[in-house]
């Protein structure tokens, strides 16, 4: 059994986390190839501020907060007692000041220093959890995720370039040991840091999981498995213990945020298992998804998406909405970042909900405008019903303004927002 682990911001979120990440590693560590690693708790939002200030050339409160996300990394360094280990400090510290000479030296690029500069968090964490690792008896490569993940020339959410990461990664990487590296960073063919889009490490899991075509990927969160709703919203949750690719595919599509859309389907065309499983409760067996899918149909799943964006496009001439429209509409919207999550057509109107950035809306409602009447409602809310039936729909509907219902064999979703 050969595998792969990937530990989220969560998992390593200070030193009794990582002791706890070191329990796990030494209790699974049969065929253990690759640790994967987020950056440590909030991290890459502190580094998303940074990267504010430096836009706003207010380099002095960027140095400023990257001192005070330094510090934070270093009482977790100082609380494993690795401060007392030279090799270490050096490696850390020259990161930390690689990353101030970035911020006070460069000129502004937004995308090619967002990479850049969020790239940090991963290599401060993967950097004290290697050492630490590698102390504690378990020895470990450090790996630069960005000299094996390769991507497309695009900067943020990056498209791999699967035929070069597939060779390095074989290259790099002999099975028999153990690899500590970076989630969420890559680099593209100019040698720029890139990265695979928020919550990406998941996805860098299952691209080296499939280029070494391991037996298994296992993602560590602080839930006992894929559950079928958020605990944040619903009470009485239960966990998906065996589902298919297929089924995963579904809901992560849907929006059930466990595991990054973009994980699944590689692992599925190699049918590798993809497990998520408790770092709270380790011995629980989690959730399986592969090729059988037990559960698909057994518990239904509730998904629910607030603060969505619901657009009503009508023609300005009363023409019908047709393919041509359709094509025009969409080229707008991926360039304006808008993401769509349900679409609804009449003759003459295309609703569609989604989410899009507050700093990008203005733009995508003016060059709607240019060719079409449109209405919109800010912070309306979606939920989908997977696998439903009648009881499964929550009472707290009853209180709400339905704008759209859809229903098909499986599944049923609602826009809605509360009665005015
Ligand atoms: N650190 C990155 C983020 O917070 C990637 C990840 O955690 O998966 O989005």
């Amino acid at each position: 059994m050969t595998r792969i682990f990937k530990f989220g911001g969560a998992s390593v979120k200070n030193s009794d986390a990582i002791i706890n990440l070191k329990e796990i590693v030494s209790l699974h560590k049969e065929g253990l190839t690759v640790i994967v690693v987020s950056a440590i708790d909030k991290t890459t939002n502190q580094l998303e501020e940074i990267w504010k200030s430096y836009l706003n050339d207010d380099v002095d409160s960027a140095i400023q907060k990257t001192n005070k996300c330094i510090d934070f990394h270093y009482d977790i360094i100082n609380n494993l007692v690795l401060n007392k280990d030279d090799d270490f400090v050096v490696q850390f510290n020259s990161l930390s000041n690689e990353l101030k000479s970035f911020l006070s030296n460069n000129k502004k690029d937004n995308n090619l220093s967002y990479s850049k500069i969020v790239s940090y968090g991963e290599l401060w964490s993967t950097c004290i959890i290697s050492s630490y690792l590698n102390r504690e008896g378990y020895l470990n490569n450090w790996v630069d995720a960005r000299k094996i993940i390769k991507t497309k020339l695009n900067l943020i959410e990056s498209d791999v370039d699967w035929e070069k990461t597939n060779e390095i990664v074989n290259q790099t990487i002999n099975k028999k040991k153990l690899y500590v590296t970076q989630g969420f960073i890559s680099s593209n063919s100019d040698g720029l840091t890139t990265t695979l889009g928020r919550e990406g490490s998941d996805f860098t899991a299952s691209i080296i999981g499939t280029c070494l075509a391991l037996d298994e990927v296992v993602i560590w969160k602080d839930v006992d498995g894929l559950l079928n709703a958020d605990p944040k919203w619903f009470d009485n949750t239960k966990v998906l213990k065996n589902i298919s690719y297929k089924e995963a595919i579904e809901l992560s599509y849907l929006g059930a945020s466990v595991i990054h859309p973009n994980t699944v389907k590689p692992l599925q065309n190699k049918k590798i298992n993809l497990r998520i499983k408790s770092f709270l409760v380790p011995s629980n067996k989690g959730s399986l998804i592969s090729e059988s899918g037990l559960d698909d149909r057994e518990i239904p799943s509730l998904i629910y998406k607030p603060n969505q964006f619901l657009l009503s496009i009508t023609t300005k001439d009363y023409s019908f909405v047709f393919e041509e429209h359709i094509s025009e509409i969409f080229s707008i919207f991926y360039y304006s970042g808008y993401k769509v999550h349900l679409m609804q057509n009449s003759a003459l109107s295309f609703s569609v909900c989604g989410i899009i950035s507050p700093l990008k809306l203005p733009l995508l409602i003016k060059d709607l405008q240019k060719n079409y009447k449109v209405k919109f409602n800010e912070k309306v809310d979606l939920l989908t019903i997977r696998h439903y039936n009648s009881l499964d729909i929550p009472d707290f509907l009853k209180s709400k303004e339905i704008l759209i219902q859809q229903r098909s064999r499986s599944t049923i979703r609602f826009v809605f927002k509360d009665k005015t």
